[in-house]
């Protein structure tokens, strides 16, 4: 198990084909104004990669985007509405199709209100993942031995939470209504670049 930094791209051929987990880290939650640091990748064989991105980056990554915009590619997120629309605005692709482990905690986990990636970690795979460095400095010239290890933690996990959650939403009969949230969460990334990100948009509420 090895983490992997990289500068701007991801180099040729690092990865196996099948799904690939995907986070990235930002300077900020307000997507227009902060900017997209770190994006880390994994193909669940116990390597993570990150890519760095640098404050005047072009995000000129033909090696990483060819992967994110691979349509027969799978891509596991944990909170995937914010990771599509950073991809989105500062990469230009649709990182589709997606696999949530947020949404599909909250639609088989319907016994509780945590669905944070500690949670689902600590509860399925029994595992402690630090979130301590969750709020850091993205943007700084070097990445501390702690920022690029929660970096990877934060992909390391989705390949086997994505296993457990298959099983437990067919479980519940609820495969389908999780395949269609996951297919509409590129279009609700693209309404909160828009400036629908306040505003529900099925709400009866005018607003
Ligand atoms: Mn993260």
């Amino acid at each position: 198990m090895t983490v992997h930094l990289h500068e701007e791209d991801l180099p040729e051929g690092v990865l196996a084909s099948g799904p690939v987990a995907v986070d990235t880290e930002t300077m900020g939650l307000i997507t227009p104004r902060d900017r997209l640091c770190l994006l880390q990748i994994s193909d669940g064989g116990g390597d993570e990669h990150l890519v760095r991105f640098a404050p005047d980056s072009s995000f000129d990554a033909p090696n990483l985007k060819a992967v994110l915009g691979d349509s027969g590619r799978l891509k596991l997120y944990h909170f995937a509405r914010f990771d599509l629309a950073a991809i989105q605005h500062y990469m230009n692709v649709t990182a589709s199709p997606v696999f949530c482990t947020k949404i599909a905690s909250k639609l088989v986990r319907t016994y509780t209100d945590r669905h944070g990636l500690k949670e689902l970690v600590r509860e399925m795979l029994g595992k402690d993942i630090s979130k301590q460095q969750q709020s850091s400095d993205w943007g700084a010239p070097e990445l501390t031995d702690a920022q690029q290890e929660y970096a990877a933690s934060d992909v390391r996990y989705l390949h086997s939470l994505h296993d457990k959650f298959r099983i437990r939403l067919e479980r519940e009969g609820r495969s389908e209504i999780a395949q269609a949230c996951f297919d509409f969460l590129p279009t609700r990334a693209r309404l909160d670049l828009a400036g629908w990100a306040e505003h529900d948009i099925f709400s009866h509420e005018s607003t």
